[in-house]
């Protein structure tokens, strides 16, 4: 019997209502949504001979393969929890994650053998392929249904702002994610999405579940590679990828003076701030970007903007999808249009907390709300603008700054390949912004060249008061910039001032 809480096992559904309709393509290979469910119960017996079994929890180390989409798709058919780990991560990393989430198994692809042999003596390792060779299984016992309120996924944040902490995803966090997006970007028939982006992360993995639940066909890339990309948008029939600011950007520069054809129609932008000059250069192409805000915690998106407004309201993530409400919160009340305050979610596609973390989830879930510990405020329309993380906020003799600003500003200046930005303590003001700075070309510029031109946008007190000239910028496994480790190097260096 089917529950109310329940929805049909979406990939066996998904087989038996289009099951010729292609699934996934990968380098020359094409898997129909049959295909796609017949190995995902191949897996699924070979898993269950291994011993994995219903509400076991069980470590994914695979990159983006269909392999790895099968295995996936075979442990939400056992009723096993899957734990995604970043292939990026170093050895510790992954004993954390592994140890925290209290995964009982590790499946790990072939190439990272080396940095899982650590846990050879205590779990049990598969290798993709290895380990998989024999093929007279027994049948698992497969769910046909899943509950929406039981976790699918655990998935560790990306630890930008501290130490990553595992978010519970459940089924209905996923579905209801799958239906927000898609009552906003509309399905058409013939829609295909581009995942180039990591499946362990949910940008990747939202996709994989849209595929499913919308009967979509995917195109999947290992990595990212902008001349790829755009040769596949080209001539592939793809009509919506999802991106980042910096693989936008590499996109772009290889496009030169082409456009994409008129079928291509959603260039998914999240995960960071978007500098106004490659919104500038979107509109010149006709790219229909969208903006879009959100997080491990809700599943993917949570805001977006639609191309019609992205001029108007530059700068903005948008509104909350359909299923989805926001509030800006300021000293413990909403805050008024245009008020910067925390930025505080709620939906059906919101986590229901952090695993075996009581202090930090009852700090983020307050009355069925999230609080994002992000900072930005609503218009006087209800659109969203995104200012900064709240940790990284700096206060300036009681006036705040966002390092996000001055960093965009940065950004501008033609030598400077990115910067980063962070508030250093002083006795006068309290703190005050420092850049870090990575050049184009070394020696091209000085320290007094990159204040003066600071000043020309921004006022005197968000003016960085020191810029450090680095070879790179600290980022985490995704990528992403660490300011708190700015803050170390530059103690770390006034150290040996001192010494
Ligand atoms: P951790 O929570 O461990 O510090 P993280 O927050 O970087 O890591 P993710 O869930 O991958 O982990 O990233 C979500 C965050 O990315 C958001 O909370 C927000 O700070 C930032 N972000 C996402 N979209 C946007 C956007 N459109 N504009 C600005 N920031 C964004
Ligand atoms: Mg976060």
């Amino acid at each position: 019997m089917i529950h109310a809480e329940c929805v049909p096992n979406w990939l066996k559904k998904r087989s038996e209502l289009t099951p010729d309709r292609i699934a996934l393509e990968f380098n020359d290979h094409s898997y129909s949504f049959l295909d796609l469910h017949s190995r995902a119960n191949t897996w699924a017996s070979a898993l269950y001979k291994k011993g994995i079994k219903k509400g076991d929890t069980v470590g994914l180390l695979a990159g983006n393969h269909p392999d790895s989409i099968f295995i996936l798709h075979a442990l939400f058919y056992l009723g096993a929890r899957v734990v995604l780990l970043n292939s990026r991560m170093t050895e510790n990393e992954l004993k954390f994650q592994l140890d925290d989430s209290d995964a009982s198994f590790l499946i790990s692809e072939q190439k990272f053998k080396d940095q899982v042999q650590f846990l050879k003596k205590n779990r049990l390792i598969a290798y993709l392929k290895e380990d998989f060779k024999e093929s007279d299984w027994p049948e698992a016992p497969i769910l046909d249904e899943f509950d929406l309120e039981e976790t699918a996924t655990i998935m560790y944040t990306s630890g930008t702002t501290g130490k990553p902490k595992g978010v519970l995803q459940t089924f209905g966090n996923h579905w209801w994610s799958a239906i927000g997006s898609v009552l906003n970007l509309g399905l058409h028939e013939k829609d295909t999405w581009l995942c180039t982006v990591p499946i362990f992360h949910i940008s990747g993995l939202s996709i994989l579940m849209r595929s499913v639940i919308y009967g979509i066909r995917i195109v999947l890339h290992d990595s990212f590679n902008e001349k790829k990309v755009n040769d596949d948008i080209m001539n592939k029939g793809i009509t919506i990828i999802s991106v980042v600011t910096a693989m936008l950007n590499r996109m772009l520069s290889e496009l030169g003076s082409q456009e994409y054809p008129n079928a291509f129609r959603c260039m998914l932008l999240g995960g960071g701030p978007a500098p106004k000059s490659l919104l500038d250069d979107c509109k010149v192409k006709n790219i229909p970007v969208y903006q879009t805000y959100g997080m491990t915690e809700t599943s993917s998106q949570i805001v977006t903007l639609s191309p019609e407004y992205s001029m108007d309201k530059l700068g903005s993530a948008g509104k909350p999808l359909f299923p989805s409400e926001i509030y800006i919160e300021l000293d413990g009340k909403k805050a008024p249009a245009n008020q910067a305050g925390e930025i505080v979610v709620k939906g059906p596609n919101v986590t229901k907390g952090y695993y075996n973390r009581t202090r930090e989830t009852k700090k983020a879930l307050q009355n069925g709300w999230f609080y994002t510990g992000d900072i930005g405020y609503l218009d006087e329309e209800g659109f969203l603008f995104v200012l900064d993380r709240r940790s990284d906020l700096i206060i300036s003799g009681g006036e705040n700054i966002y390092p996000a600003e001055i960093e965009g500003v940065l950004s501008r200046h033609p030598y400077v390949f990115e910067a980063g930005v962070t508030g250093f303590p002083d006795s006068k003001w309290g703190q005050v912004p420092y850049a870090f700075v990575v050049l184009t070309h070394e020696n091209s510029v000085t320290e007094a060249d990159m204040i003066e031109f600071c000043q020309m946008f921004l006022a005197s007190y968000k003016t960085p008061k020191r810029v450090l000239f680095v070879p790179e910028l600290p980022r985490n496994g995704s990528n992403k910039l660490l300011r708190r480790e700015l803050r170390k190097l530059l103690e770390e260096e006034q150290q040996t001032d001192e010494d």
